[in-house]
């Protein structure tokens, strides 16, 4: 059987990865400042994150949620102390699609309604309903066609009020990402997300932050949202939450009901998910990473911002859109080529998305600058 050829795949075989970096089978060293696309959080292979995943396996790996998992209790309670939602409730998944996927359908089970309004380059994963409100025609099949979804230009507040106007009463959700990653890294502004939160409540829909890329830290908060200080009532997570394990979440504003069987799922916070995703939150708290991605990540912002052949720099933190003057792609192949870097690809063909471990230290930082000057001043490759 041959694998089915969905992926443009880079000619390295990564066999071996530790913090910042990655080593290929022939023993080459690359440094990652793309996460394997914003997953790995407290860096590869952290001891810490080892060690609770292999003891928790020695233990039990798996069982369904039809018996008591104190873990997922654990899990829980300090994602809600370090998220500051401490009143919310957790339902676990496995992808940040899923989470999605939940996320709407709890919003319409809750309103009894079905319109969405999302954004033009929004993205959402590629399940039923997280397809419908992603900005994409090439990924969504006739199946997940629907005329339930509007899609609205971001940061456009006047056209937000015209589409309540006009859909509010059977309005379901607004689903918004706290930072768009794959449409190349752009920002709701404060006061466009507090239109949001407010049009929501107006018309009685609930609004969805899709912080599966933004979220866990990497924006310098563990929200990108909690710089405009709104609380959404469903908040969608996966990506940076379990270190590469995967596992997903909404997190529900406590007023939305639970009911037994509205939501399930198979492997959904398993033990060895939440070990992973205990394991990622103990790190970020006792290593202090989201303070560290608000510092190297504005650094970084600013230093990308001196830089000749740079038309904007966009993000927060560790989330970092490059828009160069042209095409991104042969700066991207020329930083992997001769300077062993990892970065981002998004839909823009002109930026180049940084979502480094959130534990990159100044040394690497540096060494990204140097690298990326060089390949934009096309000076004589340097010995970094
Ligand atoms: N939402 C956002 C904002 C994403 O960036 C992604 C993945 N790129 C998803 C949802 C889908 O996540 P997954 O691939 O885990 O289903």
């Amino acid at each position: 059987m041959n694998l089915f050829d969905v992926y443009p795949l880079f000619d390295i075989t990564p066999v071996r990865a530790q913090g910042m970096y990655v080593w290929d089978d022939k023993g080459t060293r690359y440094l990652d400042l793309y996460g394997g696309h914003a997953v790995i959080s407290i860096g590869h292979s952290h001891p810490h994150y080892v060690k609770r995943l292999a003891r928790q396996l020695y233990d039990i790996g798996f069982y369904s949620n039809s018996v008591q998992m104190p873990l997922q209790q654990e899990l829980a309670q300090k994602l809600g102390e370090i998220s500051e939602y401490p009143d919310y409730n957790l339902f676990l998944c496995n992808s940040g699609a899923e989470a999605n996927e939940n996320a709407l359908k709890l919003a319409s089970f809750h309103t009894g309604r079905k319109k969405v309004i999302a954004f033009k380059a929004g993205f959402h994963g590629r399940t039923s309903a997280a397809v419908a409100v992603t900005d994409n025609p090439g990924i969504i099949a006739p199946i997940n066609q629907t005329e339930n979804v509007i899609f609205l230009p971001l940061n456009d507040i006047q056209a937000f009020a015209d589409a309540l106007q006009e859909h509010g009463q059977q309005l379901a959700a607004v689903i918004v990402e706290g930072m768009q990653g794959v449409g190349g890294v752009h920002l709701p502004g404060t006061n466009f997300l507090k239109a949001l939160a407010n049009g929501c409540e107006s018309v009685g829909a609930l609004l969805i932050l899709d912080e599966v890329q933004s979220g866990y830290g990497r924006s310098g908060k563990f929200f990108a949202h909690q710089y405009a200080d709104v609380q959404p009532h469903l908040i969608t997570v996966a990506k940076g939450m379990g270190n590469g394990f995967p596992i997903g979440g909404v997190l529900v504003h406590p007023e939305i009901e639970a009911k037994h069987g509205m939501l399930g799922t198979t492997f959904g916070g398993n033990y060895l998910a939440c070990a992973a995703a205990l394991a990622v939150l103990e790190v970020m708290d006792n290593e202090k990473l989201m303070q560290n991605a608000q510092q190297v990540g504005g650094w970084l912002i600013d230093e990308l911002k001196k830089m000749p052949g740079v038309h904007e720099v966009r993000g927060k933190g560790l989330m970092i859109g490059v828009e160069l003057e042209e095409p991104f792609a042969p700066v991207r192949q020329q930083l992997l080529k001769t300077y062993k870097i990892f970065t981002g690809t998004s839909s823009d063909k002109n930026t180049l998305r940084l979502l480094p471990p959130l534990c990159i230290g100044s040394e690497e930082a540096e060494k990204f600058i140097s690298a990326f000057e060089a390949v934009i001043c096309k000076t004589q490759p340097q010995e970094l």
